[in-house]
C-alpha cells in the first residue's frame, strides 16, 4: 500500500499545495493496481493528474463536506464524463450524510451524480475496494465528519497487511484515538497552534493534540497535514515532537509513503 499526498494545505489551497487530498494505492493478487482518493479539495484534481491518474479511480472516500475537502468533485465529473474517447465508468463516492446534495450544489448539475455515485458512510461499517478496506470512524468537527482507516497489503511484504489512518478534520475525541491505535501511519491534521487557538475547540487539532493522540495509540509514524499557509509548519512539528517520540513527517505535495 502506498500513500501519495496530492494536497495538504489546510482550509484553503496554498501557493504550493492544493487543499486536502490523498491517493492510496495497492495491488491485488493478480497485480492490478487499485486507487482510492481520500478527499478532493480545491486544486486537487490538478495534483491528481500530476501524481496519479484521474482516469483510473476505483473509489473516493470523503471525510466531510467542507469545500477544502470536496470542491474538486465539481469538476472531476466533467473530466470523466466528456473525455473525448468516451465517458469513463462511474466512480463510487463514499461520504457523510448529505454528500449527494452537496455534489449537486457544487457542480450546479445533477449530471455529476451519473459519474460520481454516492453511498453514505455507515458508522464503523467497512467498505471494500479491491485489496483495500476503508473504515469510517466518526470524529469531532462542526458538521458530520469521519476519519478513515485504510488497510491493505504491504508493498514491502504483500503477504502482510498494513494500516494507515487519516484523521480528516477533528479535535481530540474517542474516534481520533481509535484511528491512532495500531496503525503504521497516522495522517493527522494540525491546523491550530497552542496558545493562539486555545478557545477554539471541537474543530481542529494542534500539533500537540495530534501528537498526544499518536502517543496514546502508539501510532508508528505521524504525518502532519492540513496546516494553513498562515502557520509555521515547524511549530506544528515541534508541538507534536514534545509529546510523541516516533517519526514525524510534515506532509508535502507529491510525497509518497510506502507501507
Ligand atoms: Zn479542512
Ligand atoms: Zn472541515
Amino acid at each position: 500500500m502506498r500513500l501519495t499526498v496530492l494536497g495538504c494545505a489546510g482550509s484553503f489551497p496554498s501557493a504550493d499545495s492544493a487543499a486536502s487530498s490523498y491517493l492510496v494505492q495497492a495491488e491485488d493478487a493478480a497485480g492490478r493496481t487499485w486507487s482510492v482518493v481520500l478527499d478532493l479539495g480545491n486544486g486537487a484534481l490538478g495534483a491528481l493528474q500530476r501524481y496519479g491518474d484521474a482516469r483510473q479511480l476505483d473509489a473516493i472516500g470523503l471525510s466531510h463536506l467542507h469545500a477544502d475537502h470536496v470542491a474538486d468533485l465539481a469538476v472531476l465529473h466533467v473530466l470523466r464524463r466528456y473525455d473525448p474517447s468516451g465517458a469513463l465508468p462511474p466512480v463510487p463516492v463514499f461520504g457523510p450524510v448529505g454528500t449527494a446534495d452537496r455534489l449537486v450544489e457544487l457542480s450546479g448539475s445533477d449530471h455529476a451524480s451519473e459519474q460520481l455515485v454516492v453511498t453514505e458512510w455507515s458508522d464503523g461499517s467497512a467498505v471494500v475496494v479491491g485489496p483495500l478496506t476503508l473504515t469510517p470512524v466518526p470524529v469531532d468537527h462542526p458538521m458530520p465528519a469521519y476519519g478513515i482507516r485504510v488497510s491493505g497489503p504491504s508493498d514491502l511484504d504483500p503477504s502482510s497487511a498494513v494500516t494507515l489512518s487519516y484523521s480528516g478534520d477533528t479535535d481530540e475525541c474517542p474516534g481520533l484515538d481509535a484511528l491512532a491505535t495500531d496503525v503504521d501511519l497516522l495522517l493527522v491534521e494540525s491546523a491550530y497552534v497552542e496558545g493562539r487557538d486555545d478557545e477554539l475547540r471541537g474543530i481542529h487539532l494542534t500539533g500537540r493534540r495530534a501528537g498526544e493522540a499518536a502517543a496514546r495509540g502508539r501510532a508508528r509514524h505521524v504525518v502532519l497535514t492540513h496546516i494553513p499557509s498562515w502557520n509555521d509548519p515547524g511549530v506544528a512539528a515541534a508541538e507534536a515532537r514534545a509529546v510523541y517520540d516516533g517519526p514525524i513527517t510534515l506532509a508535502e505535495p507529491g510525497q509518497v509513503h510506502v507501507l
